[in-house]
């Protein structure tokens, strides 16, 4: 085969290189020593395994718990990111369509995810908060769940109403699990607050400041966040189009996660817009690419994230190109399970590996038996008569006669634990 004179002075350099590469890589610092590979001891790993390692007590954590866009795929859930901190402290931002099943595979006792804040309330940013209403009540959260989120312009459209839109949604769901199981994680606690607040605070415990200021998003009512804590400042903008107000408060984050929209052409060639349609949405409803990058090169970040597109081989590279045209500093293209270990000096960015078949995770303090009383407190707090929470006569009517084998199970249990498990003789 015949070589043209251009690329055999290509493969020469590339083999002057490896053998360069190849003498530092004997002699130099950075090389790898024999010391550091055995056929049999454990290598270091690139990634993080929850519930692997301890967190500093100055140490903040960031774990995407969902990255992606309202219709959620496998590979990523709706906006979530979940903020642990060395101090023992937890904080929830945003928790989209699947974020839930994200966040159980972290393997968190659920009464340390009891804090959530919500920047606004499009289903992609709050509509894991059912599953983690009652899916972390059944999971060991014995707390009540605190949410902050905004207010709108009127009261149906601020956090409240949709809280307690949620809440009656659920009066079924609630009426047959009280009685049976420990009801106390079965409450919300909300905390609304002014939309209009310019980086006022909104939650101050425990040495965590957490501040909101208005987004520029859908309608009135939207908000991003900066959470302060041991000199460490965590921002994220929930969804917005570029405002000043954030160019102003996000100033000297250390982490500042915004979103960033999937390029135009895409919207237009994989997700079925209209040309026209995809201006809008990918530019004037959202941040595009390019207007992130302006974003970013304003408050100039420790290090910027990027969330809320698709992430895929073929997406990823226009994304990323187009935010070069405006910025080059440091960069996270945020996809699900992506961690940032945050400290004064480092900023490390890995990936997690998780299980998916996970269980409960360890409870944070013992549960409590059910009380038939729950039972009537939920009746009337929800304006029921009690008796229409228990089995009515027709459908009695159609129990099966399994007694005999079920009966057994509680005089195993009480043999076993030794104290008395009376039968339901009902
Ligand atoms: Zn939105
Ligand atoms: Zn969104």
């Amino acid at each position: 085969m015949k070589k043209s004179g251009a690329s055999l002075a290509a493969v020469l350099v590339v083999a002057a290189a490896i053998a360069i590469g190849y003498l530092v890589g004997r002699t130099g610092e950075s090389a790898v020593s024999a010391q550091d590979v055995s056929p049999t001891a454990a290598m270091d790993r690139d990634y993080y395994v929850p519930n692997s390692e301890d967190l500093a007590p100055d140490e903040m954590r960031v774990i995407a718990c969902g990255t992606g866009m309202p219709t959620t795929r496998a590979a990523q859930a709706a906006a979530c990111f979940l903020v642990e901190l060395g101090n023992g402290d937890k904080f929830l931002f945003d928790v989209g369509s699947g974020s839930a099943e994200r966040i159980s595979s972290l393997q968190i006792p659920y009464d340390y995810l009891d804090k959530v804040f919500i920047g606004h309330l499009h289903a992609d940013h709050f509509g894991a908060l059912g599953e983690l209403f009652i899916g972390g009540s059944l999971m060991g959260r014995h707390l009540p769940l605190r949410i902050w989120g905004p207010s709108g312009p009127v009261p149906e459209l601020g956090t409240q109403y949709a809280v307690d839109k949620m809440v009656e949604m659920f009066t079924w769901d609630l009426a047959g699990r009280y009685g049976v199981m420990d009801s106390r994680g079965l409450t919300v606690d909300v905390t609304e607050f002014d939309y209009r607040g310019e980086n006022h605070v909104v939650y101050q415990e425990n040495g965590v400041t957490i501040r909101a200021w208005p987004a520029i998003h859908g309608i009135d009512g939207p908000v991003s966040y900066a959470l302060e804590w041991n000199d460490l400042k965590f921002v994220f903008s929930s969804d917005t189009y570029p405002n000043t107000w954030f160019n102003e408060y996000a100033l000297d984050a250390d982490l500042a996660i915004h979103e960033c929209f999937v390029a135009v052409p895409a919207m237009v060639a994989k997700m079925g817009f209209t040309p026209e349609s995809a201006l809008l949405v990918g530019t004037q409803i959202h941040t595009a690419p390019e207007a992130f990058g302006k974003v970013m090169s304003t408050i100039k970040p420790r290090m910027a994230v990027a969330y809320h597109f698709f992430k895929d081989f073929d997406t990823t590279g226009a994304v990323f190109d187009r935010i070069h045209k405006t910025y080059d500093g440091p960069l996270s293209l945020a996809e699900d399970f992506m961690v940032w270990n945050v400290t004064k000096d480092d900023i490390r960015v890995r990936m997690a590996v998780t299980e998916e078949h996970t269980w409960s995770p360890p409870l944070a303090a013992p549960a409590e038996p059910p009380s038939l009383n729950d039972r009537t407190v939920f009746a009337k707090g929800a304006g029921l008569a009690t008796e229409s929470l228990a089995f009515s006569d027709f459908t009695k009517s159609g129990y099966m006669d399994v007694d005999d084998v079920l009966r057994p199970i509680f005089e195993e249990a009480s043999e076993v634990l030794g104290r008395e498990f009376p039968y339901p003789e009902n």
